[in-house]
């Protein structure tokens, strides 16, 4: 295999964690794991993996660190132990734990600090997906450093993308298609409740969604294009239009007995669009009640 004897390092053996390490092996790695719980590299030890006895030696055993735990305090505990200090000058650490755009500037300045090469990376797959041609990972911070990366990231995620030097950059994008994703996971939640209730089979309804998934991207570039040039006149849908269909939907969740908090919320939503008199603008205006909800007003 073309990678044989490159050495990587992998901290952080979940679920996630554990699917790179695979890969790696997979694909000709000398991989070093460690785990605060060492059970969990035992498959991988039987794949070639070798099992480090402390972060820190896992950190020393190779040029390249990849971190994949629960979050950034946790990889920050264990990057900035005493134990860790001597281990850390000179490496490249790429991290794929989920934080935010802050945390992610932190973590580049206390980096350079201690002469670390530091990559951000977002993971936009689930384990059993990485490996693939079309996998996404995200990836910020210095064009040098993601380039000597580039190899073992394509390795873990064939549809790699490089976000540019703001090192925030892919924790801000990852959160943004998650808040899409979540968004509509919601919405399809509530999908399947009316096709519980009204006898139609969930699966055919799953596939339709697959179905209709590449208008919704087309949609949303539509929304994208308004919204940059602040332009809601040319509408295919008005705010007041959607808000009618929403109320329909809660109406038909009160006549079939299921819950109605999801549509009763998108609809109180646009709502306060239409008393704040864009109703005929298309949907993508109400970006504009997002941008007058502050944190205090939305926080709890
Ligand atoms: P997981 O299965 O819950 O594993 C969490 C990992 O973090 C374990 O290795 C755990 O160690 C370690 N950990 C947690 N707190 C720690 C601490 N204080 N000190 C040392 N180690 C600690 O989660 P996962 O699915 O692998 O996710 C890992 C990261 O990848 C998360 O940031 C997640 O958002 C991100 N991610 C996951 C997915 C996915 O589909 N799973 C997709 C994209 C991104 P122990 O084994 O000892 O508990």
């Amino acid at each position: 295999m073309s990678n044989y004897n490159e050495k990587v390092s992998i901290i952080g053996l979940g679920l996630m964690g554990s699917a790179l390490a695979g890969v790696l092996l997979r694909e000709g790695y000398r991989v070093t794991v460690w785990n605060r719980t060492p059970e969990k590299a035992d498959g991988l030890i039987k794949k070639g993996a070798l099992l480090a006895p402390s972060a820190a030696l896992a950190i020393g055993s190779s040029p390249t660190v990849i971190i994949c735990v629960a979050d950034y305090e946790a990889s920050r505990s264990l990057l900035s132990s005493k134990e860790t200090a001597p281990f850390l000058p000179g490496k490249t650490v790429i991290e794929l734990s989920t934080g935010t755009p802050q945390e992610a500037r932190d973590a580049q300045v206390w980096a350079k600090e201690h002469g670390i090469d530091y990559l951000d990376g977002a993971i936009m797959a689930t384990p059993s997906q990485m490996g693939r041609p079309e996998t996404l990972i995200l990836a910020s911070g210095p064009r040098s450093v993601f380039d000597k990366s580039e190899a073992v990231l394509k390795a873990l995620a064939g549809g790699l993308a490089f976000l540019g030097e703001a090192v925030g950059n892919a924790s801000a994008v990852d959160f943004a298609i998650l808040s899409f994703w979540f968004g509509g996971n919601i919405g399809f939640l509530h999908g399947v409740r009316i096709c519980e209730a009204e006898g139609f089979p969930v699966r055919d309804f799953a596939a339709m969604t697959r179905a209709i998934a590449p208008f919704a991207g087309e949609s949303n570039e539509k929304m994208a294009e308004r919204i940059f040039n602040e332009n809601y006149d040319d509408s295919e849908a008005s705010v007041r239009t959607c808000a009618a269909a929403l109320k329909m939907i809660a109406r038909h969740a009160s006549e079939a007995g299921i819950s109605s908090e999801f549509p009763d919320y998108a609809y109180r939503f646009l709502e306060r669009g239409m008393d704040a008199g864009f109703g005929e603008e298309d949907l993508a205006a109400a970006i504009k009640i997002m941008r007058t909800s502050s944190a205090a007003t939305t926080a709890g």
